[in-house]
């Protein structure tokens, strides 16, 4: 997977993930429907970690959970201008 999708996959997951729990609770503070939290749970969780597999350096493999906020312009790690590389 495209490092870029999955951190657009990512961001989906979460908030798909956090809306679905969300109506597991009603809204409110209890859990009214344990399946659907737990579903919700599950697709938050499972978002996050193919953004620690997949969003990373497409040239070096460097991890890019370690920047903070957007796509870096270069990769802290190897130097290389990665939000320009198409692939
Ligand atoms: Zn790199």
């Amino acid at each position: 997977m495209n490092f870029k999708t999955s951190r657009t996959v990512m961001w989906i997951g979460f908030v798909i993930g956090i809306i679905v729990a969300l109506i597991g609770t009603s809204g409110g503070n209890e859990v009214t429907n344990p399946w659907l939290f737990g579903i919700g749970m599950v697709i938050f969780i499972l978002s996050l970690l193919q953004a620690f597999i997949f969003y990373r350096c497409p040239i070096c493999g460097y991890s890019l959970m370690n920047v903070k906020g957007c796509i870096p312009k270069y990769c802290p790690k190897c130097g290389e201008v990665i939000n320009d590389v198409q692939r």
